[in-house]
């Protein structure tokens, strides 16, 4: 089954919630874990079940950072918000450095997101024809 975090920044929740609902039928078939809010917002428009850690500013940029650090992560969608501040711009640096130091995919824009999860559905449908 594959792992795969989600996570957006405040202006761009909606846009979680409408990938979430376009790819639904993909997400329910992987283990899905979430920072705090972004978490919520996905299960009540979707209902897909979501192991939710802390918020990304109290520190759940860095437990997502610290699952993919043992190789408990195959996938990131963090949906940044490119225009403003963030308190805990250090915490997002290090969460896409530890991607890269264990080459996890990772999408920060919705159209990244879309191609990873289109190739998602792709692995599934072959895993599940094996
Ligand atoms: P949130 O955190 O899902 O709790 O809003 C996301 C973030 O800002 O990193």
């Amino acid at each position: 089954m594959f792992n795969v975090a989600l996570i957006a920044h405040d202006k761009m929740k909606p846009e979680i919630i409408d990938f979430s609902l376009k790819y639904k039928d993909v997400l329910q078939k992987c283990k899905l874990i979430a920072t705090g809010t972004t978490g919520q917002l996905i299960q009540e428009h979707t209902g897909l079940e979501i192991e939710r850690l802390l918020s990304g500013p109290l520190g759940g940029d860095q437990q997502i950072g610290s699952r993919i650090s043992c190789q408990r992560v195959d996938l990131v969608v963090f949906l940044r918000d490119p225009l403003t501040a963030q308190p805990h711009e250090p915490d997002i640096t290090a969460l896409l450095r530890i991607c890269d130091v264990h080459n996890v995919p990772v999408a920060t824009n919705r159209k990244t997101a879309d191609i990873l999860l289109d190739y998602l559905r792709i692995q599934i449908e072959d895993d599940d024809r094996t």
